[in-house]
């Protein structure tokens, strides 16, 4: 039973998932609205494809990494009356908890398996396949997707039901873009009061303060090397895509009157970033927001 992926979405993080399913030996066809990484990726071994249905006519798995919800539903709606019988379909996009129950729903009636299976772990981490995958759908459809899982991560938690990985995936992005602008927001103040954001950092590392962003993610520029802060706050994940997010833990907070006010100040943070033009920078960029307003 040899399996072919119709891969989908190769953005800053499903390049690299991709590449890792064709080191692992996957068979891989692939697609994108833009013709480059889709290139990229036939020179390493996947095969093109010119449309959406043209992607999924031999395969048994679909994996899709797309922008948001609207983008992940109109291309289910394309693909779901094309594809062979039992296939097993992984969206790893961050999406609605809503449309990932509705997919759900479309795909166990046309006799197929589905998961949401959000991710973490940046750009850094789908290159070298060690992403955390936070899974939402049937036990027997998640220990299905989870061979596939694992050659693109190294963790694979179970969160529960149709729509649950989407939930656990924002509440973890929420957490994120509050340590990101309180991290930001720290290094500012050491720096404004004479002590070098690479010393602060390193202060913090060890210190009650230490925390992802710190370790992995440092937001002043030049504090790491390999960071997007080193490279202009190009590439990794986009403001456009936190705001996103951010909007998807408040309309969540909403439903069931949960208490958010430190998301809600990221929030707030991060629409102010994107309004001053910064959309298409990384969230980490979010450090200029104090670093420029003198
Ligand atoms: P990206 O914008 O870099 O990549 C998205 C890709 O999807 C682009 O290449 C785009 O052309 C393509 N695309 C859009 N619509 C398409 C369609 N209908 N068919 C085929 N391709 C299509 O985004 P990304 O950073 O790779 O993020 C993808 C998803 O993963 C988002 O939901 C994001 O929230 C989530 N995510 C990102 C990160 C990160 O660090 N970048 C981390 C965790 C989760």
């Amino acid at each position: 039973n040899d399996i072919h992926i119709a891969f989908f979405g190769l953005g800053n993080m499903g390049s690299g998932m991709a590449k890792n399913l064709l080191k692992a030996g996957v068979k891989v066809t692939v697609f994108d609205l833009i013709q480059a990484p889709v290139d990229d990726l036939v020179n390493c071994g996947a095969i093109g494809a010119n449309t959406p249905v043209e992607a999924v006519s031999n395969v048994n798995c679909v994996v899709s990494m797309l922008p948001a919800g609207r983008h992940v539903e109109s291309l289910y709606g394309e693909i779901l009356p094309k594809l062979k019988d039992k296939c097993l379909l992984i969206d790893c996009s961050t999406i609605e908890a809503d449309i990932a129950k509705l997919l759900h729903e479309r795909a166990q009636q046309a006799g197929h398996k589905f998961v949401d299976a959000p991710v973490s772990g940046g750009v850094a981490g789908a290159a070298a396949g060690s992403l955390t995958f936070i899974v939402g759908g049937s036990e027997s459809d998640m220990l299905a997707a989870k061979p596939i899982l694992e050659i693109m991560g190294e963790h694979c938690f179970h969160a529960g039901g149709p729509g649950a990985g989407q939930v656990a995936k924002i509440c973890n992005n929420m957490l994120l873009a509050i340590l990101m602008s309180g991290t930001s927001e720290a290094l500012q103040l050491a720096v404004d009061n004479g002590i070098d954001a690479a010393v602060m950092s390193k202060i913090m590392q060890q210190s009650s303060g230490n925390n992802w962003t710190l370790e992995k993610y440092n937001p002043a520029p030049g504090v790491m090397p390999a960071t997007p802060a080193s490279n202009e706050y190009q590439g990794g994940f986009m403001v456009d895509l936190m705001n996103k997010d951010l909007a998807l833990a408040m309309n969540a907070a909403a439903s069931n009157s949960s208490l958010v006010p430190m998301g809600a100040m990221a929030k707030s943070l991060y629409q102010m970033h994107k309004k001053n033009g910064h959309g298409s920078l990384d969230f980490s960029s979010i450090f200029k927001a104090y670093s420029e307003q003198k």
